[in-house]
């Protein structure tokens, strides 16, 4: 019996859109199904009263990114349409900014670390970067640090004012749990924080280039995903449909509750939460010196873990003359205020950021609260264990796809995993015609 479609994907995140694309140019018959009313997931943007809001992603790097630039390339963005955010990151310590965190700079100058913190940094990073192959992004498993975590390859002041900053503020990351070695891997690939760019219209940008090319249907959940002789069969609220393949673009934990059959690796594939609260306001914010972005750490706050700057990062982001900015909840106390309300929140982490930001509450016009129960994926031990596994199994009739493929808490890993599931089919089917 043939099936209604060719190929599912659920899930219209950058992910499943690329893969969508990819799998298009195969000659694949594709659509793909959305469960919220507008595309793009974590990198989601909102036009609100001339504010442009990045609701997930707020960056990408110059390297680093090879998949997500030959997207770019292949829609022919300009370096324009794709600008450098051109302002540095400061990391808190002991009631001030220092600058130039992530940048060579920071290395002479100190970006919040002594000189003995530095002289243990350059030993960490110089040791990674002769075996710097060693570090591949896309096997996050293989590095020379295996399964040991942040916390346990540095302690004091490179761990607390560097790797603790970075991984928690923005990634969500408990450093007691996350591995070090996809840590490394990342910062190795993305090199200096001044190299950071971002997209003038926003960081749905490709997800919208790529929707308008697809047959995409959003508000459309599927609630449940099996096999079937010769394929599978989604549930969408009541009917079903069979495809030669689905393919779920949706976070691991989501994946693993819609198809119970799936590999132990998805089922362990651990998510942080994340809470975002923008800040529309009346007019940009002095301070921080020429910072786009500041990362507090856990030993100064455990409740606020980063401000950035949405208008430093790009103009474009508020209207003229006014501002924006962006506060993100620590890893700690995310967790339990996902589930107070937005006043709450927002109140929560305006009373905190008003010592970084002195001013914000006289200049708020009004504020947006993001939450993101699985905001990125943290590649723990175990999910380390269980990957090589799951990347070795045959390609079978429900595939997977997202940032957490290889466990790296970026939408380049997003974009790269439908590259890699792409070709994975495009064998599958090799396999069969030579069969
Ligand atoms: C706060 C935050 C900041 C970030 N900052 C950066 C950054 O600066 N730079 C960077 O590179 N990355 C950043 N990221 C990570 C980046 O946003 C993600 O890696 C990327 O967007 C993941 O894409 P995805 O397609 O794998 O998943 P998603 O974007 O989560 O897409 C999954 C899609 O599936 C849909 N879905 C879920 N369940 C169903 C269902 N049952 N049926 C149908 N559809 C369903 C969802 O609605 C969603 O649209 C950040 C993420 C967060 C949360």
């Amino acid at each position: 019996m043939s099936a209604d479609l060719d190929v599912a994907v659920v899930g219209a995140g950058i992910a499943g859109l690329a893969l969508a694309h990819r799998l298009r140019a195969r000659g694949r018959s594709v659509h793909v199904f959305e469960a919220a009313d507008q595309i793009g997931g974590r990198m989601t943007s909102l036009r609100r009263d001339g504010y442009l809001i990045d609701t997930g992603a707020e960056m990408i790097g110059t390297t680093g990114y090879p998949a997500t630039w030959r997207l770019i390339r292949e829609f022919g963005l300009s370096d324009v349409e794709v600008p450098l955010i051109g302002a540095d990151l400061a990391v808190w310590r002991e009631g001030r900014p220092r600058p130039h965190v992530g940048d060579p700079r920071g290395l002479a100058e100190g970006a919040g670390l002594s000189l003995s913190d530095r002289v243990e940094l350059a030993k960490l990073l110089g040791a990674a970067a002769l075996r710097r192959r060693a570090y591949d992004p896309d096997t996050p498993e293989g590095t020379p640090m295996g399964g040991r975590t942040v916390a346990e390859i540095a302690r004091g002041g490179v761990h607390d004012y560097l790797l603790q900053p970075l991984s928690g503020g923005f990634f969500g990351w408990d450093t007691e749990r996350a591995c070090a070695g996809p840590l490394l891997s990342h910062l190795l690939a993305v090199g200096a924080t001044k190299t950071f760019r971002t997209y003038r219209d926003g960081m749905d940008t490709i997800a919208r280039l790529l929707a308008a090319r697809l047959d995409v249907s959003t508000g459309v959940a599927v609630r449940e995903v099996t096999t079937t002789g010769s394929g599978a069969r989604i549930t969408i609220d009541g009917a079903s449909l069979t495809a030669r393949t689905v393919v779920l673009a949706v976070p691991a934990p989501v994946a693993a509750r819609l198809h119970p059959g799936a590999p132990e690796y998805v089922r362990r594939c651990e998510f942080r939460p994340m809470a975002k609260v923008i800040c529309l306001l009346d007019r940009p914010l002095e301070g921080l010196g020429r910072s786009f972005a500041l990362a507090v750490p856990a030993v100064e706050n455990p409740v606020l873990a980063g401000v950035v700057f949405d208008d430093r990062k790009h103009p474009g982001r508020a209207p003229a003359r006014r501002g924006m900015l962006t506060l993100v909840s620590a890893p700690g106390v995310t967790g339990e205020l996902l589930s107070a309300s937005d006043d709450e929140i927002a109140r929560t982490l305006l009373t905190q950021a008003e010592r970084y930001v002195p001013g914000l509450a006289a200049t708020l016009r009004a504020t947006v609260v993001l939450r993101f129960p699985h905001g990125l994926p943290m590649p723990t031990p175990a999910a380390l264990a269980l990957r090589p596994e799951f990347v070795r199994r045959p390609a079978a009739a429900v595939e997977y796809a997202g940032d957490w493929y290889a466990l790296r808490p970026s939408s380049e890993s997003a974009v790269r995993s439908a590259e890699v599931v792409a070709d994975r089919l495009a064998g599958a089917d090799l396999a069969v015609a030579g069969a």
